[in-house]
């Protein structure tokens, strides 16, 4: 029997890029083989409902995959499942929707006929071949029990819950034994990591990324994004007994640098807070690239308070800046509050904020000039460093895609991308 045919398409968050990528190992272990869209029996989309952009690209892919000529089965899976997955089923019997991540390649061979006894989803397929990647995701956590105003995601994603240390421990391995020389530690909210280890006893993020290092031999280990309040010292602490190791990188959603639009918004820190903190992990880890998360017109930001956000923005030196415009999620305290911001206000507020967000992304680079830092090359000699910033590396040679090198910053070119040389020794 042939195999059929079969496409993930990722939307939305670094969570849902994890899972796309096991979904995809899943697929291939129900005896898919993988192609582009257009020659799909089986799509997979993985929705996002973040913003409504996000929902509406969601849509949009659906009806994307369902008009491709050889009118494949769509199982959607994701936040706008959870959500409202009618939404997507109402528009074509061809739609399947399947809530459950683990359970989407089962659903996909169901859908295209293939014997239960092909279906071998613990064969182990070496995610590193299979999507050739210098740089992966391991999911230890998901859920949120936070409530920001603005927010569908922890309705969608549900309660905290964290991957026990023994499976965490089991992925960074297999990531290690494909030759992937860097894993990013991901989650929803990942500074909420509360795994179970071998004796039952709970461990935090920072106890999680020690063990990460003394039992295994991966190269290098990133964090993804920590709320701010969970970056305590012992966690900056850690990343600096990491050594090399630990990527000096840390994503720290701001959301607003005004205290008044964070106590609205539910944040639980003020704007004095987040920049003593910033103060905090500089003075341990002075080489730390920090980014943030920023959303521009939350209900009721006056003039005044976009001010104080931007400004505190230009004094932390963001190495790079995600900029949202609200979005209003129906079912959120925020939707229906006072003082919805016009959209052109919004507008002219998150192009401000871009700007902002170029000008300290280019000094944060600059100051890296004449420093050494570790780089993993994804494409020949372009990669991208420990700090994120993207660099190419003038001498590395044609063959080392997928290695993780030790690099002396030169220069920066006039499209203020970072240039650097070969260090002494490789890693
Ligand atoms: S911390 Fe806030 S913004 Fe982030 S997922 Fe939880 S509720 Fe949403």
């Amino acid at each position: 029997m042939t195999r059929p045919f079969a496409c993930v398409v990722n939307l939305g968050c670094r969570v849902n890029r994890v899972e796309s990528d096991r979904i995809t190992s899943d697929l291939v272990g129900a005896g898919f083989s993988l192609v582009d869209q257009d020659e799909a029996d089986i799509i997979v989309i993985n929705t996002c409902a973040v913003t409504g952009e996000a929902e509406s690209k969601t849509r949009k892919a659906v009806r994307h995959a369902l008009g491709l000529p050889r009118e494949p089965i769509v199982v959607v899976t994701g936040c706008v499942v959870n959500l409202h997955p009618n939404e997507l089923t109402d528009l074509s019997p061809r739609v399947i929707a399947q809530p459950s991540k683990i359970d989407v390649a089962r659903t996909a061979a169901d859908a295209a006929g293939l014997p239960a006894r092909t279906v071998n989803l613990d064969e182990g397929h070496d995610l590193a071949d299979l999507l050739g990647r210098s740089r992966l995701g391991v999911k230890v956590q998901d859920g949120c029990n936070n409530r920001c105003s603005y927010c569908i995601v922890w309705k969608a994603r549900g309660p905290e819950r964290s991957v026990p240390v023994a499976s965490v421990l089991e992925q960074v391995r297999r990531a290690e034994r494909a030759g992937i020389p860097e894993v990013v530690l991901t989650g929803v909210n990942l500074g909420a990591y509360d795994g179970i280890d071998a004796s039952d006893s709970h461990v935090e993020i920072d106890e999680l990324l020690d063990i990460i290092l003394e039992q295994t031999d991966i190269p290098q280990v990133r964090l993804s994004s920590l709320e701010p309040m969970d970056v305590h010292d012992r966690l900056i602490d850690a990343m600096v007994a990491g050594g090399e190791r630990v990527a000096p990188f840390l994503h720290l959603p701001l959301q607003s640098g005004c205290t008044a639009t964070l106590e609205r918004m539910n944040r639980p820190y003020t704007d004095e807070q987040y920049e003593a903190m910033v103060d905090r992990i500089r003075t341990k880890l002075p080489n730390a690239a920090i980014s943030c998360d920023i959303i521009a017109g939350f209900p009721g930001e006056t003039d005044e308070e976009f001010a104080e956000s931007r400004a505190l923005c230009e004094r932390v030196g963001f190495s790079r800046m995600h900029v949202f415009r609200y979005s209003a999620r129906p079912g959120t305290p925020a939707a229906t509050a006072p003082g919805q911001v016009a959209p052109e206000v919004m507008a002219a507020r998150s192009s401000e904020l871009r700007h902002v967000a170029e000008n300290t992304s280019q000094a944060d680079a600059r100051a890296r000039i004449g420093s050494c830092e570790t780089a993993v090359l994804e494409f020949g000699n372009r990669g991208t460093l420990g700090s994120f910033h993207r660099v190419i590396v003038d001498d590395a040679g044609t063959d080392r895609t997928g290695q993780l090198v030790r690099v002396k910053i030169t220069g920066m070119d006039d499209r203020g991308l970072l240039h650097a040389s070969m260090g002494e020794s490789d890693l």
